[in-house]
């Protein structure tokens, strides 16, 4: 394994050439460079935080996303740790507690916490020979006239700086988390921002294989069994709701808790003797929406490429399987001509619109939906009568859309 790190000499400063170098060691980062570092690129993946670490995430991986996980060689790895497979879908909104089977087209899905699956997937990159530097942040990124090399700057915990040149840039440091980079999405803060947060727990009454989605005053959420008897309870938030509960001198974790026991009685029932299983945490605000995957010279995979709103717990799956795309897409152009990369920029946003455009937008309403409680009231007696609909909600929002085989050229 190769690893460099902040508290290592060796290597940092020095300029390294690679084929690929990617920005960020999430699910779509990782994913790539597994992919390419099998067909024998030299890849580098470069990670600003130490794993194994939390993230605010729901930690649902679809069923959609299983090939990509066998592709990885994580298969085995993720069945032995996952939580059980998820076999129904529950709306719990206010009173009322609906509950119906989740599509199986593409096979039930299962909940891993992302401090396990993170750490998983670096490793398995790092064992099939990928060069990790972490904890390194990416700092600054300039492809050269040609569009065929760019180099990557790097910042070390205490401060040192190295540089590296790839063929290939790829960022996937996610759409939450400010760089500085060129790739980063535009700064905003505005009352309706959605936030999002997570935490875990321990001793609660959820029925196995059933995965709430919540709606509540001022966002929507969800709660799946992960690794090791955890839950996984997650939402979002808009800023002014979130300003409106916040009680003097609290935390906003604990003020977000308060509020999804109160105005819902599923969680209440569900956490009722439950205990945390570490702190909540936060981030945001979320960036949902389609934006270009290529710009710059650079390729973009997972949230930096097109986010879908959390609702529908896809953004893993849309993370993993768009790393796979793109490596698909790269190992199959020529990338000695700045020719060769603008095809490759073009068929991986063709294959990446195909595969997602749906279903995020399928998500924003569902997001639009669960946000409005008059929509709750007209819609939940309606899901009783027909849990069906929230089947089908479930398939439309992709869960049972399945990866092709190949990347189409057309
Ligand atoms: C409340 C909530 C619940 C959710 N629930 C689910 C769910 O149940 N199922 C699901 O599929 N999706 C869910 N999602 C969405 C999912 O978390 C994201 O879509 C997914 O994490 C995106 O993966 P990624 O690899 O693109 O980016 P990330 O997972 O964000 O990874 C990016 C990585 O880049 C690193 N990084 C950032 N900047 C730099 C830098 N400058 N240099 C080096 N490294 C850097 C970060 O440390 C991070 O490790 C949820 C999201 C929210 C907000």
């Amino acid at each position: 394994m190769t690893r460099h790190g902040s508290n290592e000499t060796t290597g940092i400063g020095d300029t390294s050439t690679f084929d690929a170098v990617v920005i960020g060691a999430g699910p779509a980062g990782s994913a790539s460079a597994i992919l390419l570092a099998e067909a024998g690129w030299r890849v580098a993946l470069v990670e600003r935080a130490r794993f194994p670490r939390r993230k605010v995430c729901g930690e649902f991986v679809s069923g959609t996303s299983r090939p990509v996980l066998r592709a990885l060689g994580l298969e085995a790895a993720f069945d032995r740790e996952a939580g059980p497979p998820v076999r129904r879908v529950v709306l719990m909104a206010g009173r009322h507690v609906v509950a119906a089977p989740m599509p199986a087209g593409a096979g039930l899905g299962r909940a891993l916490g992302r401090d396990r699956l993170d750490l998983l997937l670096a490793e398995r990159a790092a064992s099939l020979g990928v060069t990790l530097f972490q904890p390194m942040r990416a700092t600054g990124i300039e492809t050269d006239a040609r569009g065929t090399s760019t180099r990557i700057r790097l910042e070390g915990a205490a401060g040192h700086e190295a540089s590296i040149t790839a063929r290939v840039a790829i960022a996937a440091n996610g759409s939450w988390e400010r760089s500085n980079l060129p790739t980063d999405l535009p700064r905003r803060h505005e009352a309706r921002d959605e936030l999002g947060f997570k935490a875990h727990f321990r001793g609660d009454r959820l029925p196995a294989g059933d995965m709430p989605l919540l709606a509540f005053p001022g966002g929507y959420g969800g709660m799946v069994r992960v690794d090791d008897g955890r839950l996984s309870v997650s939402c979002c938030i808009r800023r002014d709701a979130l300003d409106h509960i916040r009680r003097e001198g609290e935390s906003a974790g604990v003020a977000v808790e308060r509020h999804l026991r109160a105005t819902t009685r599923g969680i209440a029932e569900t956490l009722a003797g439950a205990e945390p299983a570490g702190a909540w945490l936060a981030a945001g605000p979320i960036r949902p929406g389609l934006r270009p995957v290529h710009a710059d010279g650079v390729f973009r995979a997972g949230n930096l490429a097109g986010e879908a709103h959390p609702v529908v717990a896809e953004g893993i799956s849309m993370a993993l399987q768009s790393g796979w795309l793109l490596a698909r897409v790269l190992l199959e152009a020529d990338l000695d001509a700045a020719s060769g990369h603008e095809a490759a920029a073009e068929r991986y946003a063709r294959a990446y619109r195909r595969q997602f455009a749906g279903r995020i937008r399928a998500a924003g309403l569902f997001a639009a939906l669960a946000r409005r409680p008059s929509a709750h009231r007209a819609l939940a007696p309606l899901l009783v009568r027909a849990p069906v609909l929230l089947s089908f909600g479930a398939r439309l929002s992709g869960k049972a859309r399945a990866l092709p085989e190949t990347v189409p050229y057309g």
